[in-house]
C-alpha cells in the first residue's frame, strides 16, 4: 500500500465561496504534488457511495445532500507521509477547533461545510483515488 499518496476534495462550499486556487495554492506551497486533478459534481447516489462508510450516522443525509449540492475539485496527492501530513494541513473536522492556519480554519464555517475532505488511511486514499480518477488520469 502507497504511503505517499492521499486523496483530497475541495467541497462546494469552498468552491461556491472562491476558495479552489488559494486551497491549491497552500497545498502546493505545502509540499504535496498534484498526481490527478478533477473538477466535477457528484450525484446525490455518487456521494452516498462515496460516504458508504457513514451511511447510518445522524449526519449522512445531509452530508450527502451537501456533497451533491454544486461542483467540488476532486485531486490525488503525493507527498511522504501523504496521509498524515495532509489531515495535519486541514485541521479538524469542526473548524471552530482546526488549528490557526489550517485549511478547514480559513476556509471552512461549519462542521458539515468544512471545506475540504481528506483521506483517513493509505487503503482509503487508494479506494478513494480511484473512486475518481482512471490510471489515464495520474501523472
Ligand atoms: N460531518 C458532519 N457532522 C458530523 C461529522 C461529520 O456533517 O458530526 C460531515 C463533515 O462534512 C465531515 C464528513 O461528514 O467532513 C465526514 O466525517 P468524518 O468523521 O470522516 O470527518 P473528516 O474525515 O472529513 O474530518
Ligand atoms: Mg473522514
Amino acid at each position: 500500500m502507497e504511503s505517499n499518496k492521499t486523496f483530497t476534495m475541495i467541497k462546494p462550499d469552498a468552491v461556491a465561496n472562491g476558495h479552489i486556487g488559494a486551497i491549491l495554492d497552500k497545498i502546493t506551497k505545502s509540499g504535496f504534488k498534484i498526481v490527478a486533478l478533477k473538477y466535477t459534481a457528484l450525484s446525490a447516489q455518487k456521494a452516498g457511495e462515496f460516504y458508504a462508510v457513514h451511511a447510518g450516522r445522524p449526519f449522512y443525509n445531509d452530508l450527502v445532500t451537501f456533497m451533491s449540492s454544486g461542483p467540488i475539485v476532486a485531486a490525488i496527492l503525493e507527498k511522504d507521509n501523504a496521509v498524515a501530513d495532509f489531515r495535519t494541513l486541514i485541521g479538524a473536522t469542526d473548524p471552530s477547533k482546526a488549528e490557526p492556519g489550517t485549511i478547514r480554519a480559513l476556509f471552512a464555517k461549519s462542521i458539515d461545510a468544512n471545506a475540504v475532505h481528506g483521506s483517513d488511511s493509505d487503503e482509503n486514499a487508494q479506494i478513494e483515488g480511484s473512486f475518481f480518477f482512471s490510471a489515464f488520469e495520474k501523472f
